[in-house]
């Protein structure tokens, strides 16, 4: 751009180029020696079933704690790890992590933890999970994987064998974010997803009467139990979203109104309770 063509814009767009890259530089660094430093943890939210409201297991969400920068979100701290190829160690450690302290809890709830596509390309990925739930003790049929559709982007990566291969191991896969992707539904007949996980912009968007999202949702409820598949919607805030995501079949809920991610200590707690409700249904 030529400085002559409006001096103004240049200079008032430059320095906040330069600041997201200094940003960039310096949580990347950070983030380097963020897992020797421990400053990685987990929190677990609560996962319900819709029509009784009792608890049926957690999410796994990845918590980063800088001691000077404090917390920093992973919608911005997972995306540069992919890119500086440091989720492959990350997501080792939230493997580990996840499986050893869910098979410390009491009954039979699942835990699920999310897998970057970035992962699921790497060849030595299964047996980090054949190696997570032997090391813990934790049985595979507690253990969910939730991909995002992007997983299916890069043709002839071998995403599809790869999940078969997780598959054989005996844990479940989940389809998360459902809907905000590029979806050629095409990979819902190949691969056996147990759950797809509907975005909570198509819960919000119903809930506020918007009828496309209320006919998405409709749609994909239909699709799931036609293809042996159940359903969860993310981020149920109200207790009207709630009755509405029941009435339009989804088989559990996810969201605030159910409870935020938890630390493990509260998690653990509330799994003495599995089968109960978290709230009234
Ligand atoms: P996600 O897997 O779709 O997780 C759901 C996100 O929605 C979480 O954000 C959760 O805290 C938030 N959420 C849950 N209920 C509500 C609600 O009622 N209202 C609102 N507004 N938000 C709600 P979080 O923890 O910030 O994580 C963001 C994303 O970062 C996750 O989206 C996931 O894609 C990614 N992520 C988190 N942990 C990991 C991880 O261990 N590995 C990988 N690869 N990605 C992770
Ligand atoms: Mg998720
Ligand atoms: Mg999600
Ligand atoms: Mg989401």
């Amino acid at each position: 751009r030529s400085k002559d063509a409006g001096g103004g814009v240049f200079h008032a767009y430059e320095p906040q180029l330069h600041l997201q890259a200094e940003e960039r530089r310096v949580l990347e660094m950070a983030l380097r020696s963020a897992l020797e430093k421990d400053e990685l943890h987990l929190m677990y939210q609560p996962v319900v079933d819709a029509g009784t409201g009792s608890l049926t297991g957690f999410e796994a969400l990845l918590r980063w704690t800088h001691p000077t920068l404090g917390p920093v979100s992973p919608a911005k701290f997972i995306p540069l790890a992919e890119e500086a190829r440091l989720i492959a160690p990350i997501g080792e450690w939230v493997l580990r992590t996840a499986c050893h302290e869910a098979a410390g809890w009491k009954s039979y709830s699942r835990v699920a933890v999310n897998v970057s596509a970035e992962q699921l390309h790497n060849p030595g990925f299964v047996a980090v999970v054949a190696n997570a739930l032997a090391t813990s003790g934790l049985s595979a049929d507690r253990l969910e994987l939730e991909v995002t559709e992007s997983v299916f982007l890069r043709e002839g990566t071998g995403a599809t064998q790869t999940l078969e291969r997780l598959l054989d191991l005996g844990i479940r896969l989940s389809l998360d974010d459902f809907g905000t992707g590029y979806s050629s539904l095409g990979y819902l007949s190949r691969t056996r997803f147990s759950t797809i996980k509907i975005d909570r912009s198509f819960v919000t968007g119903a809930a506020r009467g918007v009828k496309e999202a209320i006919a998405i949702i409709r749609a994909v409820v239909a699709l799931a139990q036609s293809l042996d598949m159940t359903t969860t919607a993310e981020g149920v805030e109200t207790e009207e979203e709630h009755m509405l995501i029941k009435t339009l079949g989804c088989s559990k809920v996810q969201g605030y109104y159910f409870g935020r991610p938890l630390p493990v200590e509260e998690a653990r707690g509330l799994t003495d309770s599995v089968g109960e409700q978290v709230r009234a249904a």
